[in-house]
């Protein structure tokens, strides 16, 4: 944790009021209560679209969004700057679908193009169908996750640059286009999972959790995550 006025884990909820769908706001919840039975103090922050973004944050968590939403959000953190100047004091984030989208240089929203925060190497346009469903993805070996199970529900298609490296390669459903699945770079990583993407990647909480500290994390009792991620990964290998 970078040191700032408390020494209490900050993580920033960032524009719930645009962007939370699907349950999107559990992965607020699973990082505290994960952050919490490791002993670390946690603060909370909850940033309406109408608020200033703190820049001293540890660790920031978009959401998913309607088009209408996710345009009025993008253009509200670009003029804001906080989540950017986070960024380069090193915060970690994490970002989920209409979130994930608006990170990268551009997306569609309502059959018009926008321009994204350009924090991540990558475009997204609009696909020929709707992604609805589950979605499940073998990680990049360097982060050290297991098989990643999540909820999709998207329009839009994510098309990667160097500049990022795929989160997973898709083995059911769509993600970024088929193939991929993610993005991520440094300490900031977006999906198209909802779920919410945290309470069945359990791992991908605490990667997200161990960048923010730096700390190595003890391991938690698993167990009904664990279950949550044998249904769903039995249902998509019945289904
Ligand atoms: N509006 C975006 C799309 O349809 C993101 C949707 C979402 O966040 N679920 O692609």
């Amino acid at each position: 944790m970078d040191g700032g006025s408390s020494s209490a884990l900050r993580i920033v909820w960032l524009y719930p009021d645009l962007l939370s769908t699907y349950g999107d706001r559990g992965n607020l919840l699973i990082l505290v209560r994960r952050a919490q039975v490791r002993g670390l103090a946690v603060e909370a922050i909850e940033v309406r679209s109408d608020q200033a973004v703190p820049a001293d944050g540890d660790i920031y968590l978009l959401g998913g969004g309607e088009d209408g939403p996710q345009a009025l959000a993008a253009q509200r953190l670009a003029a804001d700057g906080g989540l950017h100047r986070a960024i380069d004091r090193g915060a970690a984030v994490l970002a989920i679908c209409a979130g994930y989208q608006l990170l990268g240089r551009s997306f569609f929203a309502k059959g018009a193009k926008y321009p994204g925060l350009e924090l991540l190497d990558l475009d997204s346009d609009r696909g020929p169908s709707r992604a609805v469903g589950e979605l499940v993805g073998e990680p990049d070996p360097a982060l050290g996750l297991p098989t990643i199970t999540g909820f999709e529900n998207h329009g839009g298609r994510t098309h990667l640059g160097p500049g990022v490296r795929p989160l997973a390669r898709v083995s059911a459903g769509i993600g970024n286009d088929g193939t991929t699945e993610g993005a991520w770079r440094d300490k900031i990583v977006g999906t198209y999972m909802h779920g919410p993407a945290l309470a069945r990647n359990p791992a991908l909480a605490d990667l997200v959790l161990g960048w923010a500290t730096g700390a190595q994390l003890t391991p938690v009792d698993d167990t009904w995550p664990g279950r949550l991620r044998s249904e769903r990964l039995g249902a998509v290998r019945t289904g």
